[in-house]
């Protein structure tokens, strides 16, 4: 998955436009910036990469969230439904705005089981986010179905799925708002950055204000701006957009190697007893940052993950029991341990997770591995360290 692997001269060339004129911020200066104007440029890339109407460009994964949410008119007490299986940057946006994360049971895709998601759905319920996890996504058009039928919003969560698609659309420009992550780990790295995609006009003026302090951008007098609402700053650096400009020009060539080397992990995979992988939807393409895969039972699973480890195969991932990317290690969102009050809406709306059964999720979640995909990896690499990962899983049989 990670860009930063590539990091090189397309990168440098950028940065060197940007500390060239000295003007580190995307607004305004416009006679001191030699025509440099990388956020924008980036945006524009971005644009015709994902067949999107808008881009906002803002300083992470977990702003484009909240700018998402914020510019859907989410606020205090709307539900937002989202999957137990993501990174906690999903329910921290939610809260930001005093809104109610509702953790949702995934299934066999390992992102958001669509009969769940229609249990869970109530007349507080806004918006359904479904998390394009490890590479691969949701059951889009089942999930948008239900969306239609409740008048619901569907907000797509690619931060992790950058350069997938699903019946030939872009993710995270098939529902009404995506988000993109570019942070030092994903699959493009701007160093920290993201991006809010949507077709809707509205949608995007809304990001356009609120990640600026609410500023209107008319005019060339940043001072003399009005504030129609009230915003607050998620703005990108120039300098992290330049390091994203050098990025997505080597976009294609970060997929092939990332296919290539998915293709060899898999096939050598395929051939060990008990092995099956990870449900894409019909019509999907991954990115391919992860090979998922489960095992019969979640003993036998934890016992792989060691012969992985021991075996040397480095970024195999066990995620049941990590602290960062499942509802099982968040306490802390349980207990409510927050440094100061939640927002009364948000505290009573959160008392469900003090007992809810997710038992589904458990049952898919403590029998799946997940293999990081490296750029680094040569394809004769690659297939040694398959055929090594294949027998260490032999081993536990
Ligand atoms: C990385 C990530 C985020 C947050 O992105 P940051 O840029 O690190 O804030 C959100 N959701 C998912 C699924 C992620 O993987």
């Amino acid at each position: 998955m990670p860009g930063f692997e590539l990091f090189g001269e397309a990168e440098r060339k950028h940065v060197n436009d940007v500390l060239d004129s000295g003007v580190l911020m995307r607004y305004g200066f416009d006679g001191m910036r030699n025509g440099h104007w990388k956020a924008k440029e980036l945006e524009t890339a971005l644009q015709e990469r994902l067949a999107v109407k808008h881009v906002q460009l803002v300083s992470s994964g977990t702003s484009a969230l909240t700018v998402a949410l914020a510019s859907a008119n989410v606020g205090a007490g709307d539900e937002v439904i989202m999957p137990t299986f993501t990174f906690v940057a999903s329910f921290e946006a939610i809260l930001a705005l005093g809104a109610v994360p509702v953790l949702v049971d995934i299934d066999d895709t390992l992102t958001l089981d669509p009969e769940a998601v229609k249990k869970a759905i109530t007349p507080k319920t806004k918006v359904v986010m479904p998390v394009h996890m490890c590479g691969s996504m949701a059951d889009l058009e089942a999930l948008k179905r239900i969306c239609d039928a409740h008048d619901l919003l569907l907000l797509e969560d690619a931060c992790q799925a950058f350069g997938g698609s699903y019946k030939g659309i872009p993710l995270g420009s098939y529902g009404d708002l995506g988000c993109f992550s570019f942070d030092f780990v994903k699959t493009i790295t701007c160093g920290e950055g993201g991006a809010m995609v949507t077709h809707n006009d509205q949608y995007a003026l809304h990001a356009d204000h609120y990640s600026d302090h609410g500023h209107d951008h008319v005019g060339n007098d940043r001072g003399a701006e009005t504030h129609p609402f009230m915003g607050y700053n998620f703005r990108i650096s120039e300098l992290n957009a330049a390091v994203g400009l050098g990025q997505i020009e080597r976009l294609d060539e970060i997929l092939a190697i990332q296919k290539r080397n998915y293709t060899i992990l898999k096939e050598a995979l395929s051939e060990v007893d008990g092995v099956t992988f990870r449900r894409v939807p019909q019509g999907g393409e991954e990115n391919y940052s992860f090979l998922n895969f489960f095992l019969p039972t979640e003993e036998k699973t934890r016992r792989a993950h060691k012969a992985l480890a021991e075996a040397g195969i480095d970024g195999s991932f066990y995620w049941y029991d990590n602290n960062w990317h499942y509802y099982r290690k968040w306490q802390h969102l349980i207990e409510q341990k927050a440094l100061g009050k939640l927002p009364k809406e948000a505290a009573n709306g959160l008392q469900y997770l003090k007992t809810a059964d997710f038992s589904s999720s458990d049952n898919w979640m403590g029998r799946t591995i997940s293999c990081l995909i490296k750029l680094g990896w040569s394809e004769e690499v690659m297939k040694e360290r398959a055929a090594r990962a294949a027998d260490s899983l032999r081993s536990i049989a």
